[in-house]
């Protein structure tokens, strides 16, 4: 070998050495919060006061250990740490293709990962669950499983409909198992039920979940109206929407919520009544300037902005009796949640954002102050949006609490809110997968995103999105 080339080769191994104990180094390193009040969200709900935390790779290794000197150290004086959030209930925003496919075209309208994520991590939304997912949100979950982005942990349903509208469609009991067995060999872990199945492909579809070993949510299918109870079967595990049932009751009496409970409670079916979603849809029926009001408007794609703007459905049909009927819904909705809550039956927070008005990120702060604002405590809506939803999907044992062992999704709020639940807001820094981020560096990104947006907000009109 020429010497030169040997000089090369041997600069190149040392610093492939190099590296790789810079690598080794970047997973030892240990965070502290120190001096941090701490509410475990565990079973008795523990605070620890002015305690320490150790996080090491993904995962809280002690709480009160021993620091290491090499540590880096987060001053966690006066404030508060919480479990990352669960939003329950979103709908992604993700590559797609709006017009008619070829084959090798692929979507025409392409997502920055990072930007869709980063409503979340300015929420501490550390874990989310789309209710309609698709092939671009498995892809979209592996560019963060990678570390190519930073996001929230991602649990997918498959939806399943009936009638013939697009999507998966099934009409006939075998078509409803056919197509649960379909989606579990695709890899969804969750089945969502819709309005329109009918009542033999419902069940079908709910007894294959469940020897699938999936779990079922989703809208009560219309078919039940008059014969609510024959749709609490075994495996039928979430309602999600307090509309649901508010459809299923034609005088929103105190006898159909006691009803709805004890079916509830008998089949142990649980409770996610995305509160936000139908504010929202009153709010935005009521006058579009409520839209450009929201909080983190302008942190969502100029597409969605338009399409919110300009072709909004709730909107278009608004009359008084339409505002009527949504605040009467709104009220039952309520009654509902407090009926529920003192039933004992899990609530868990899911907002519909994607949803025309509920936002990404942002949305879950807002169910949380409404289940409040229903009947909840503070405590009981934390644990709505931690440890309760965290054990419905099955993974209680990795989050939803600050203990040792669990994975480090957490958030660092400035003032309590057990005191006060809008205190959620007030983050000072987040946590996700072992990953600190401070709110400078997610006001950075927020402020380089809303220019962005704002820069390209007459590129998108959602009417002509077939031609993107
Ligand atoms: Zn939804």
């Amino acid at each position: 070998m020429h010497t030169s080339l040997k000089y090369l080769f041997i600069v190149l191994l040392l610093s492939v050495g190099i590296i790789l104990k810079a690598q080794e180094k970047i997973e030892e390193t240990t965070i502290v919060v120190k001096n941090v009040n701490i509410i475990t969200m565990t079973l008795e709900n523990k605070i620890i006061k002015n305690a320490n935390i150790l996080i090491k790779g993904k995962k809280i290794t002690a709480i009160n250990g021993v620091i290491p000197g090499s540590a880096k150290i987060i001053n966690g004086k006066g404030k508060w740490l919480i479990p990352g959030l669960i939003d329950m209930h979103i709908h992604g925003f993700a590559d797609i293709n709006y017009g008619s496919a070829y084959p090798t075209q692929g979507a025409t309208f392409l997502v920055d990962h990072q930007d869709a994520m980063l409503p979340y991590i300015a929420n501490g939304v550390t874990t989310i669950f789309d209710l309609n997912a698709r092939t671009e949100n498995f892809a979209q979950r592996n560019e963060i499983i990678k570390g190519k982005v930073i996001g929230p942990r991602i649990a997918l349903a498959a939806l399943i409909n009936g009638g013939n509208g697009s999507g998966r469609i099934a009409n006939t009991p075998s078509d409803g198992r056919q197509t649960v067995r379909l989606a579990k060999a695709e890899g969804y872990e969750f089945i969502k039920v819709y309005s329109d199945l009918n009542i033999e492909t419902f069940k079908a579809i709910t007894e294959e979940a469940g020897k699938q070993n999936m779990k079922v949510l989703g809208h009560i299918p219309d078919a039940f109206k008059g014969k609510t109870e024959e749709a609490f079967i075994p495996n039928f595990n979430m309602i999600v929407h307090a509309e649901e049932f508010a459809k299923q009751s034609e005088n929103y009496s105190d006898q159909d919520i006691q009803k709805f409970v004890r079916l509830s409670k008998e089949n142990g079916t649980w409770f996610s009544p995305t509160l936000i979603v139908i504010e929202r849809i009153a709010d935005q029926a009521r006058s579009l300037e409520n839209i450009k009001k929201l909080q983190g408007f302008r942190y969502i794609h100029p597409l969605m902005q338009n399409k919110w703007l300009t072709s909004n459905q709730y909107h278009n049909r608004t009359s008084p009796e339409f505002i009527a009927y949504l605040e009467r819904m709104i009220q039952f909705n309520n009654r509902l949640v407090k009926a529920f809550k003192e039933a004992g039956i899990p609530i868990v927070a899911g907002t519909d954002a994607g949803c025309s008005g509920v936002v990404w990120g942002y949305s879950l702060h807002d169910e949380i102050e409404l289940l409040v604002k229903a009947g909840l405590t503070p405590l009981e809506a934390l644990n709505s949006a931690t440890r309760i939803s965290a054990s419905w999907l099955g993974i209680g044992d990795k989050i939803g609490t600050v203990e040792v062992g669990k994975y480090a999704d957490l958030i660092l709020l400035d003032d309590n809110p057990l005191d006060n639940i809008q205190n959620t807001r007030k983050i000072s820094g987040v946590f996700f997968d072992g990953k600190w981020i401070d709110k400078r560096k997610t006001d950075k990104m927020l402020s380089d995103l809303a220019k962005r947006n704002l820069k390209n907000i007459n590129k998108y009109d959602w009417k002509k999105r077939k031609e993107l």
